[in-house]
C-alpha cells in the first residue's frame, strides 16, 4: 500500500483549482484519503487591510508582480519534514508523463505555488522553490489551471486511484517504448457504417495484441513521430 500524498496549493484563485479536482476519479481519491489536497487563498498570508499580493515591478515594465512576503509566510506555515515546493511557471522544466510518474512515486508533501500577473518576485524562486515546472510552451494568465493539470496527472498514477491497475501501464507515453496507445472502441460494432476492426471481435488475444502494437506505431508515426524510438 502506498503512502498518502499531501498537497497544499497557494493561489489567489482557489476555486479554479478546486473545481476540476473535486469531480470523478480525483474527487474519489480525496474522499477515500489516498491524497490530501488543501487549496489555500494566498491572501490569507497578507498582513495589510487590503490583502495586497502584488506591486509594481522594479525597473519598470508592464503589469504587476506578486510580492514575496505572502509566499514566504505561507510556505513557512505549511512546510513539513519532507516537503517539496513546486512553482508553476512557463520558465520551468517541461512537464511530461515521466515527471508525473517521478512525482507520484517520490513525493510525500508538495506545496504548489501559482503565479498571476507578470509573475512572482524572483526571490521566491531563489529562497523557497525546489522545482520549477511548466505544463507547456505557452503562457497562461494564471498558475491555477497549470496546478490542476499537474496534480491530476500525478494523483491518477498513485496505486489504487484508477480502477484498473493496467490503465496507467497501457496508456500513451507508457506503453512499450513510450509511444501512443492504440485507439479504442465500444458498442455498437457498426456505427453508421463505421465498423470496429474485425480482429477486436475475434477474441484472439495474440492477434489483438499484434494489431494494437501495429496501429499504435502507425498513429505515433502520424501524430507524434518525435516519440518513436
Ligand atoms: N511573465 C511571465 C513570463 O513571461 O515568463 C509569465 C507570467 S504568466 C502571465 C502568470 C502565471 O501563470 C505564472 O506566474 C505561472 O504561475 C502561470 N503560468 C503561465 N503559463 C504557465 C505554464 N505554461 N506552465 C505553468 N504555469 C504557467
Amino acid at each position: 500500500m502506498s503512502e498518502r500524498l499531501d498537497i497544499d496549493v497557494l493561489t489567489i484563485f482557489p476555486e479554479v483549482v478546486r473545481a476540476p479536482l473535486s469531480e470523478s476519479i480525483l474527487g474519489r481519491a480525496s474522499d477515500e484519503g489516498t491524497v490530501g489536497i488543501r487549496i489555500h487563498d494566498l491572501r490569507d498570508w497578507t498582513t495589510d487591510k487590503y490583502r495586497k499580493v502584488d506591486d509594481e515591478p522594479y525597473g519598470g515594465g508592464p503589469g504587476m508582480v506578486m510580492k514575496p512576503d505572502p509566499f514566504f509566510a505561507a510556505v513557512r506555515d505549511l512546510q513539513k519534514e519532507k516537503t517539496s515546493v513546486v512553482l508553476m511557471t512557463p520558465q520551468g522544466r517541461q512537464f511530461d508523463q515521466e515527471m508525473a510518474r517521478e512525482f507520484s512515486v517520490s513525493s510525500k508533501h508538495l506545496i504548489i505555488l501559482c503565479g498571476h500577473y507578470e509573475g512572482i518576485d524572483h526571490r521566491v524562486v531563489q529562497g523557497l522553490v525546489d522545482q520549477e515546472v511548466s505544463i507547456g510552451d505557452y503562457v497562461l494568465t494564471n498558475g491555477a489551471l497549470a496546478a490542476a493539470v499537474f496534480i491530476d496527472s500525478i494523483v491518477r498514477l498513485i496505486p489504487g486511484v484508477l480502477g484498473d491497475e493496467r490503465s496507467p501501464i497501457e496508456e500513451s507515453f507508457s506503453v512499450e517504448d513510450g509511444i501512443l496507445e492504440a485507439p479504442c472502441y465500444t458498442r455498437p460494432a457498426d456505427f453508421e457504417g463505421m465498423k470496429v476492426p474485425e480482429v477486436l471481435l475475434s477474441g484472439h488475444h495474440e492477434k489483438i495484441k499484434e494489431w494494437k502494437r501495429n496501429i499504435a506505431v502507425e498513429r505515433t508515426l502520424e501524430n507524434r513521430p518525435d516519440l518513436m524510438p
